[in-house]
């Protein structure tokens, strides 16, 4: 380890750190992708309004996929911050 210039071995940890949260990132933009219609999540829990599987709580949050005007819509619990499901967002109503 002596051998490699601390430099070098800096920058590596640098890129390192990079790597594995722009790998986080990428698996939390699969969990988002990856997430039921508002139909099938109603059906998959039995229930007739949408609530938190995880806490129970109806307030809910929605948020864009990619940013915050994005018509896909990514709505995870506001208590408990699980993610629940997702809907596409009408284009007219923004
Ligand atoms: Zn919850």
């Amino acid at each position: 380890m002596s051998s490699i210039p601390f430099p070098i071995l800096f920058i590596m940890l640098v890129f390192f750190t990079m790597w594995m949260i722009l790998r986080k990132f990428n698996r939390i933009e699969q969990q988002k992708r990856d997430l039921p219609e508002l139909g099938a999540y109603l059906a998959a829990h039995g229930q007739a309004a949408p609530r938190c599987v995880a806490c129970g709580a109806a307030e809910l949050k929605d948020e864009g996929l990619t940013h915050g005007k994005d018509e896909r819509r990514i709505v995870s619990c506001g208590t408990c911050r699980t993610l629940l499901y997702r809907f596409v967002r009408p284009a007219e109503e923004q």
